[in-house]
């Protein structure tokens, strides 16, 4: 497959900028607005006309200028434009492409939030979306109607782990002469959409990219055609929303970006080391690196190989009630924290069905196999994961997870 030409990690170890007096870092920007020597010069900035020229921080700041083209050579896009927050690049996109009237084919098992905004948000706007099982291709096509503008997937999605083929969405998007837009949260390095064919690829960079849970933020890789149509200061969503980053965040989001290669391989490493054991214990676990997962054979044939199979994995303990005393327990243990969000680097659970797809109504929840019981889990950096392992195990025992399972059978 193309995509392996290109290496991500290796495109992040190239990256080189230096600081105004030679910093091996690069300045940061501290300023809302900037000066031209010339009143030309400023009109065709406004133009969009002029490389290297900064007009006003909403625009673009040196600061987020250096981590956009970071980012956009790691998902080997030409640009890329970095936003305040994961939403924050997510919301121009879909309103930049879909205007009233128009219609978007989503995959059903999304982020909340953007769920939220498909369903509830845009419908106001006259944009309706068919959610739709994006794990089978001919449903998609058959969703697909004459004002539909584009198909909306995570690579893998939240909070089930299915996996999107890229591939086989690309060729539909562009047989209709529609975009594809790819969410790639939760697998940086792991995946590159854009070589396999998406228009768009979308981060919030709050997760495994920043890494250390210390501030939102989002990134839009794509064309310079698409990235400059969305910070146009006449109709640009991106430049008129204003969902800015701010220039302080940004610097230090690529310097964490650094590392994230090393940080993913850990990631991936401590979880496929969890759900085997744990799959070997007859804990009901999903993990895209076990061949219990449905699609296990195409991640294998889409990944970079060399950073696994990513930190998420999910497991399913039957109740509510029997979900909510493990994760108290592990937190009280210290295994890791109860709390929303991922790509820390300590471990973090949460059970998605009442929380963060709590957008999503109860009957589809169930629709799609989410369960009460669900717990998602982002595995952290654990140097000692045989004894997380142990822990979380033990933990098992004490919520009486075996002892039901010997009921049943
Ligand atoms: C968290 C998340 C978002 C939203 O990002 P924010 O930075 O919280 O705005 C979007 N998509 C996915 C897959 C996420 O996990």
């Amino acid at each position: 497959m193309s995509q392996h030409k290109h290496n991500p990690a290796k495109a992040i170890q190239d990256i080189q900028f230096f600081g105004e007096f030679g910093g091996v870092n690069p300045s940061i920007s501290d300023s809302a607005t900037y000066t031209f020597l010339k009143a030309k010069t400023m009109l065709d900035t406004f133009e969009g006309n002029t490389d290297g020229c900064y007009l006003y921080s909403r625009h673009t700041s040196p600061s987020n200028h250096y981590l956009s083209m970071a980012l956009a050579k790691m998902e080997n896009t030409e640009s890329a434009n970095v936003a305040g927050s994961g939403m924050g690049a997510i919301t121009p996109v879909i309103l930049q492409l879909a205007h009233a009237g128009d219609h978007i084919v989503s995959s059903r098992t999304i982020y909340g939030g953007t769920y939220a905004f498909l369903k509830n948000w845009t419908p106001k706007f006259d944009i309706q979306t068919s959610f739709v099982d994006i794990t089978d291709l001919d449903k998609v096509k058959a969703a697909i109607q004459p004002n539909t503008k584009m198909i909306y997937a995570e690579t893998l999605s939240n909070p089930l782990l299915e996996l999107a083929d890229v591939e086989g969405l690309a060729k539909i998007a562009k047989k209709h002469g529609i975009k594809l837009v790819i969410d790639n949260t939760f697998t940086p390095l792991i995946f590159s959409p854009a070589n396999m064919g998406a228009d768009v690829v979308i981060h919030s960079l709050t997760k495994f990219i920043n890494g250390t849970n210390d501030t939102v933020g989002g990134v839009i890789c794509s064309t310079n055609e698409f990235i400059n149509e969305l910070k146009n200061v006449n109709d640009g969503s991106s430049m008129l929303l204003g969902p800015v980053m701010d220039s302080l965040r940004s610097a230090q989001v690529l310097k964490n970006l650094r590392t994230l290669p090393i940080r993913m391989i850990q990631h991936s490493k401590n979880a496929a080391y969890l759900a085997k054991n744990l799959e070997q214990d007859g804990v009901k676990v999903k993990y895209p690196g076990l061949k219990s997962h449905p699609q296990h054979d195409l991640f294998t044939k889409m990944m970079h190989p060399e950073f696994g199979y990513g930190g998420m994995m999910t497991l399913d303990l039957k109740t509510g009630d029997m979900a909510t005393e493990f994760m108290e327990r592990l937190q009280d243990k210290n295994v890791g924290y109860l709390a929303v969000s991922l790509g820390f680097y300590k471990t973090l659970f949460n059970a998605p069905g009442k929380g963060t797809s709590s957008e999503v109504p109860e009957e589809e929840q169930a629709a799609m196999g989410l369960s009460d019981g669900l717990i998602r889990m982002s595995i952290g950096l654990d140097f000692d994961i045989a004894d997380t392992y142990q822990k979380m195990k033990e933990t098992l025992h004490e919520v009486g997870y075996f002892k039901n399972n010997l009921q049943t059978h």
